[in-house]
């Protein structure tokens, strides 16, 4: 299995999980951009945001809420974002949901 984050789904590769669900999973970046950084990915394998079906974006947005009230931040706010293709500056090519948050960004 040569996707970095499909290895974090099947325990592989540590990560520091702090949200999981049948559907997905959440887990600290370990470069954070701000204070609250947190990844929230399907657990199947999709390339990209763009691929996402209906369901598993819903997924993922119903997981971020639910991360951004456990990180101390749904009240102060916190940016969702998905980086889609090379000039994005995308690095790993399975879909994942960045959650920043914690300070003014
Ligand atoms: O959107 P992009 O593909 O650039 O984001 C990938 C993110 O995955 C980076 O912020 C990087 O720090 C993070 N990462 C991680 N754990 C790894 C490898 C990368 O949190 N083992």
């Amino acid at each position: 299995m040569s996707c970095l984050f499909c290895r974090i789904v099947a325990g592989e590769v540590p990560a520091t999980v702090v949200h999981e669900t049948e559907t997905t999973l959440a887990f600290r970046d370990i470069q954070p951009k701000a204070p609250v950084h947190v990844l929230l990915i399907p657990r199947e394998h999709v390339p990209n945001a763009v691929d996402l079906n209906g369901d598993q974006l819903g997924d993922l947005f119903a997981a971020a809420k639910e991360v951004a009230d456990a990180e101390g931040v749904a009240e102060s706010g916190y940016r969702l974002l998905f980086n889609t293709g090379p000039d994005s500056g995308q690095e790993v090519f399975h879909a994942h949901l960045h959650l920043l948050g914690g300070q003014r960004l």
